[in-house]
């Protein structure tokens, strides 16, 4: 058995997954360090009065039997003798919130659609998509282009524009149509056709939904008190089986000799000291940009140049707590709160994003669950001028957005708090076209695995960057130092091609 100890940069999902597979797997001992006070990373829970956030929303779906198997090994679906049940089995609903209207997300064509639409707007949507289908953009290089090429330039515009445009921060025209490969894995306008006949033949189904188009997935698993559960979960065991994990440790020097890490050195936030830590494997987590002008020595002046030039997007989210809200669902046995889990802002004229309603992820996420406990999500950048708004005035900013697209009624509003979270997604621009270069040189150092979201620069999502800790410990089992197999993770050619496929959904 292969014996050592390891260093992991971070303790997020791809960091505690590393930790855990190489406690099960090998006689590696690893520290984990941690520089925030929390676990999970992006995916932890945050709470506030007992209620609870979960920033950016996590469905637990992945294509992967791998990945499925081991969460609910960490959180069971089914209560057992000696273990209570942890993990839920919810129903996925999101809409897209339009002209002050819900629209279905995944788009789908159905009659609802049409007739909220009108006929005159159908009607120059089918002919802009018969347009694109029979001239595409070709090359399609930007993300404009891929919507356009998928969907036509009128229905593109009208749902999936203004929505982008905030999560990015940039013009779609700006942006590289690589990130609608992976965000909207195959679905076109004849997917939306498809699904809104089979909505309508079909309803329900098991968690089994290997099949399915990655964005029309309609039930999730989700752990009862959001996902900083599972991570709080897989910390707890990591420890008990002999690992360590530091929280409050910032890494920021990563010492390397020849092709070889040796050891990093972290500082301790609350005391100031710097402490190093040797070690046979490194696995990092954290952000690229960070990583390398960490390395000592520095790399070569193009690999800096490179990652100095990516580019990240940034999250500020508002939990509101309300009596109640203006939007309902009508039913035949009337008006129902909405059972949405989240609604993309697809309005231009309010800067929100998009709306979740965690009561309706897990009844467990609020204290009091006759209140509705909302998370109002703003995309910026870190110092812009929704990064900067004091809290205050965020608050204030999102509860006149609500009241101005008619969600609530300031008066309904109980409480609110600000979470801000920096770097949720590495951007697929600035200089990610010359990310070879990083690679190349990254690659070279056998003992150093890249693995996750940030730490690879990819819009990974939980499973994949627990993949790519899967994959890294799995080279280490096998002696293997080649590291395309992680890189390959969450690609076009992986998701054509493997036996396993991999999904990039919401
Ligand atoms: C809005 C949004 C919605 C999402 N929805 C889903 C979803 O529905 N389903 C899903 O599966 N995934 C989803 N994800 C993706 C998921 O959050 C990530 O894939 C996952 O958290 C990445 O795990 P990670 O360990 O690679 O990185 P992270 O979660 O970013 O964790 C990295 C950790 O490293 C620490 N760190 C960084 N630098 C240092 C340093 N120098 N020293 C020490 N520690 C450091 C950080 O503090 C952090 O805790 C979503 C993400 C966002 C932003």
């Amino acid at each position: 058995m292969v014996q050592g100890r390891a260093v992991i940069i971070g303790a997020g999902p791809a960091g505690l997954t590393a930790a855990y597979e190489l406690l099960t797997r090998t006689g590696i001992k690893p520290i984990v360090l941690e520089k925030s006070d929390r676990l999970g990373g992006i995916s932890c829970t945050a709470i506030y009065k007992g209620n609870r956030i979960d920033i950016g929303g996590h469905r637990f779906f992945s294509k992967s039997e791998r990945v499925m198997e081991w969460w609910l090994r960490m959180l069971p679906l089914e209560a057992s003798k000696d273990r209570p049940a942890s993990m839920l089995l919810r129903p996925r609903k999101s809409r897209i919130y339009y002209r002050r209207r819900f629209f279905d997300y995944p788009v789908s064509l159905g009659k609802d659609t049409i007739l909220k639409l009108g006929l005159w707007r159908t009607f120059r949507i089918g002919m802009s998509y018969l347009y694109s289908a029979l001239v595409p953009i070709k090359p399609e290089e930007t993300l404009e282009q891929f919507f356009i090429n998928r969907f036509g330039r009128e229905l593109y515009g009208t749902f999936f524009k203004s929505y982008t445009e905030k999560v990015w921060g940039v013009p779609c025209s700006q942006i590289g149509a690589e990130w609608g490969a992976q965000r909207i894995k195959g679905l076109s306008v004849w997917e939306a056709l498809v699904h809104a006949v089979k909505k309508v033949l079909h309803r329900g189904g098991g968690i089994g939904q290997r099949n399915t188009e990655t964005s029309l997935i309609e039930q999730f698993l989700y752990p009862k008190l959001g996902p900083g559960q599972m991570w709080e979960e897989t910390a707890r065991r990591v420890t008990e089986m002999g690992g360590e994990i530091r929280t409050g440790h910032t890494v920021n020097r990563i010492l390397t000799e020849g092709w070889r890490v040796t050891a990093v050195e972290a500082t301790n936030n609350s005391t100031g000291a710097v402490e190093r830590f040797a070690g046979d494997y490194f696995f990092s987590t954290a952000p690229i940009r960070e990583l390398l002008r960490s390395f000592d020595p520095a790399p070569p002046e193009n690999v800096l140049q490179v990652s100095d030039g990516l580019v990240y997007r940034d999250f500020v989210t508002v939990g509101l707590l309300a009596d109640s809200l203006q939007i309902h669902d009508d039913t035949p046995q009337g008006k129902k709160p909405i059972g949405d889990n989240w609604i993309y802002v697809q309005e231009p004229d309010v800067r929100l994003g998009r709306i979740q309603i965690f009561n309706n992820w897990s009844p467990f996420m609020v204290a009091d669950p006759s209140q509705v406990w909302l998370g109002l999500e703003y995309f910026c950048n870190q110092g812009d001028e929704i990064w900067n708004l004091p809290d205050e005035a965020m608050i204030a900013l999102a509860k006149e957005e609500l009241v101005k697209i008619r969600i609530l009624d300031a008066a309904a509003v109980r409480d609110a708090t600000v979470l801000r979270m920096e770097k949720t997604y590495p951007a697929y621009f600035g200089t990610y076209n010359r990310f070879g270069e990083i690679r190349k040189y990254v690659d070279r150092y056998e003992n150093l695995f890249l693995v996750g979201r940030n730490g690879m620069h990819r819009y990974n999502n939980q499973d994949h960057s627990m993949l790519t800790a899967m994959l890294a410990v799995d080279d280490i089992v096998a002696g293997n130092t080649d590291k395309n197999g992680l890189w390959d993770v969450n690609t076009e050619t992986d998701y054509h091609e493997a036996k396993e496929k991999l999904s990039r959904y919401s």
